[in-house]
């Protein structure tokens, strides 16, 4: 260790409502970062040992502990990040409620297979692999952490998170969590930003489990590549809303300002392109601007305001730049672009076009672009025109709707809703927006590493 002489330096935390330091980390110094490993790998050898049942019992006070800290941890997701409060209070629920149900489909996943043919008995077992770093994105600063940390822990790996350099309060609160539930150094926390990532992910560790962009996962998986390492990302997408001819159309505005608009735009499945069938086109416009001057941006604490501020200043200008190209190049704002801070009031942008970066580049903003269609073919044509594929919806009669998904490129699609899915289901990307996917059995079983055993009957 070399902390005697390494200078102490920290990663202040900002309000984005109102600029305020919210309080600050201290950065993991790069040359702690390959004996912070070591520890974890040896302390993974006592924790992999440990029966896949009691990894799970180890977790499930986690349950109780967010159920008693949930105003504290909405609070400080709504200050570090900026979503509603409401939203962030969602943001802790869907964790509590959903642990047990999580912690038991993983040990499903995770039981030994038995097969047996030509003589021979087989049995499948699921090891931990060893160490996990898992890397995290600050739109859901902490769901997101448990959503690689769960599966990771219960199959019997070492975790060292490394949260995003936007919510590294968050970051330790989630972490903080766990305390004395886990042996020593089972879970170890690494604060900083690409320098911290880069250096975890060149360290020794055996699988990288990401979510953020596009260009950091590409760098991430060159990392992995190096020490042909195992690597889960979950990347960016650019995900369509179609509305055909027969969609209830106020069903389907009401989905596209929620998708559009929620957590600020900033959600990997929000709807970022909407496609609707031309009959439909003026009457859900003018509907969707309706929706628009309900939905009030401002800070997340007060609950009048159903959307919250952006991250950062940098986000914001990314979203703006955009809306500048769209325009500029033909596209009409008909709601929206007033901004105060980081504040952006809903967008509702009509006739965009697949030359503009908003069709193009992911938004993340809350932003609603719209463009008509005039057949079915026109339709699936456009949704696929892109190099991600994370999500979409169709809205439209049932039937109808299923034999537009079946054509579509991407992981998931919601019929006449949400890309959420019944539970065991992966989540998952095509294309670009993913490599290796997490959750459902075969995700779960991406956590661990299979080993066959075999024997003449
Ligand atoms: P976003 O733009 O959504 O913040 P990024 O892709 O920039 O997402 O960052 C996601 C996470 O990856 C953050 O925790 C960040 O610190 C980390 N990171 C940045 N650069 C690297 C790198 N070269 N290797 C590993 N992790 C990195």
């Amino acid at each position: 260790m070399t902390t005697a002489t390494t200078r102490r330096l920290t990663l202040a935390s900002y309000d984005p409502a109102n600029g305020q330091q919210l309080g600050e980390v201290e950065i993991t110094p790069v040359d702690q970062i390959t004996s912070i490993v070591a520890s974890a790998r040896r302390a993974q050898e006592d924790w992999g040992a440990h029966h896949l049942d009691a990894r799970a019992d180890a977790l499930r006070p986690l349950a109780d502990r967010l159920r008693d800290r949930r105003d504290e941890a909405a609070n400080l997701i709504t200050a570090e990040m900026g979503k509603t409060l409401r939203e962030a209070q969602g943001e802790i629920d869907a964790m509590t409620e959903g642990l047990n149900a999580e912690l038991r489909s993983i040990t499903q996943a995770l039981q030994p297979e038995h097969f047996e043919s030509d003589g021979i008995r087989s049995i499948q077992h699921q090891d931990p692999l060893g160490v996990v770093a898992a890397i995290t994105p600050w739109n859901y600063p902490m769901m997101m952490p448990h959503w690689l940390l769960i599966p990771a822990l219960v199959a019997g790996n070492a975790v060292i998170l490394k949260p995003s350099e936007e919510t590294p309060l968050c970051g330790a609160f989630y972490a903080s969590l766990f305390d004395g539930l886990l042996p020593a150094n089972v879970l170890q926390t690494v604060q900083g930003a690409d320098d911290q990532g880069k250096a975890l992910v060149e360290a020794d560790i055996d699988l990288i489990a990401f979510t953020g962009s596009r260009e950091t996962g590409r760098k991430v998986l060159a990392a992995a590549a190096q020490g042909i390492k195992r690597a889960i990302l979950e990347l960016g997408s650019k995900d369509p809303l179609i509305v055909l001819n027969d969609a209830d159309i106020d069903d389907a505005v009401a989905f596209a300002a929620r998708s559009s608009f929620a957590n600020a735009g900033q959600a990997c499945v929000s709807t970022e392109r909407i496609y609707v069938h031309h009959t439909l086109y003026n009457t859900f416009l003018d509907k969707l601007v309706s929706a628009a001057v309900a939905t009030h941006a401002g800070d997340g604490r007060n609950p009048d305001h159903t959307l919250g501020p952006m991250v950062n200043a940098r986000q914001r200008d990314h979203v703006l730049a955009q809306i500048a190209d769209a325009k500029a190049r033909g596209a009409r704002v008909l709601h929206g672009v007033t901004t105060q801070g980081n504040t952006l009031q809903p967008v509702v942008i009509a006739d965009f076009t697949h030359e503009m970066d908003l069709a193009r580049i992911e938004t993340f903003g809350p932003v609603a672009a719209v463009r008509s269609f005039n057949d079915d073919e026109q339709a699936i044509q456009l949704a696929n025109d892109s190099d991600l594929g994370l999500g979409a919806a169709v809205f439209g009669e049932p039937e109808h709707a299923e034999t537009i998904a079946a054509r579509l490129k991407v992981g998931m699609v919601g019929i006449n809703k949400s890309v959420g899915s019944a539970h065991g289901c992966p989540w998952v990307g095509a294309r670009q927006s993913s490599y290796g996917f997490h959750s459902s059995r075969e995700g779960h079983r991406q956590f661990a590493q299979t080993r066959v055993v075999s024997r003449l009957i």
